[in-house]
């Protein structure tokens, strides 16, 4: 008896599992990828959850989050192939498709398979964004002038703290000014992070004759057990 496809009839080969090619590959079972895959997107600062990790939302990233979710079915992968589907310039978190080609064999015969998988993203606000907006600090400077502080002179020491903060912002997301306080001879400015403040503490007080004062207290025990501290520079201009 001729071999057919008992899908269409065809009685000219090649036949895959019974099937002729055509409606093997209609079937649809040579490899599974989910038609959409959530990631976590920060609304705030734009950071995406990656494999865990807040990172910036890049294409390689995206990629890679499609690529571990395509599995083998019927054909044995050899190559997984994924391309981001741009409808406009640059990574946007909205709207985000990506095209998977995997190529493999199945009994032996090349094949290549191509699907559409959406990336959806869920709005939610990452840890950093939640901690800076959460009002969240590590360490407090207190800039402290000899005599009477003008409002000239402190604008500029408070524009000269940001701008330095600015530049530790890429590597260290809690180098912000999270509020400032007007203080006499001074003011108290709270600092996300603890490292970025005593980097910042060192820059201002480069040029003033007094050392700067550190200290710190005691806020309690994190849910690692970890002491938690908050620190003090006392830098007087
Ligand atoms: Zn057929
Ligand atoms: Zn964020």
């Amino acid at each position: 008896m001729k071999q057919f496809c008992p899908e269409c009839g065809k009685e000219k080969g090649p036949f895959l599992k019974g099937f002729c090619l055509d409606c093997f590959k209609k079937k649809g079972d040579l490899v599974s990828a989910p038609k959409e895959i959530d990631f976590e997107h920060c609304k705030k600062c734009g950071k995406a959850r990656i494999r865990g990790k807040w990172v910036e939302l890049t294409e390689e990233g995206l990629e890679g989050l499609v690529k571990e979710k395509i599995k083998e079915k019927e054909m044995k992968i050899e190559n997984r192939m994924v391309s981001l589907i741009r409808e406009a310039e640059g990574v946007q978190a909205q709207g985000l498709k990506a095209e998977v080609t995997a190529k493999g064999s199945v009994d032996g015969m090349p094949l290549t398979e191509k699907l559409v998988v959406a990336l959806k993203p869920k709005d939610v606000i990452c840890v950093n964004c939640s901690r800076v907006y959460g009002n969240y600090y590590e360490a407090t400077i207190q800039v402290r002038f000899g005599g009477v502080s003008l409002k000239k002179t402190e604008d500029a020491v408070l524009k000269r703290m940001a701008s330095f903060l600015q530049r530790l912002h890429a590597k260290d997301p809690l180098a912000v000014i999270v509020s400032e306080k007007k203080q006499r001879n001074g003011f108290d400015v709270l600092i996300g992070s603890k490292r970025a403040a005593k980097l910042l503490a060192v820059h201002l007080a480069k040029d003033s004759e007094h050392d700067i004062k550190r200290s710190f207290s005691l806020e309690g025990v994190d849910k690692a057990g970890k002491t938690k501290k908050r620190f003090t520079f006392c830098v007087r201009l």
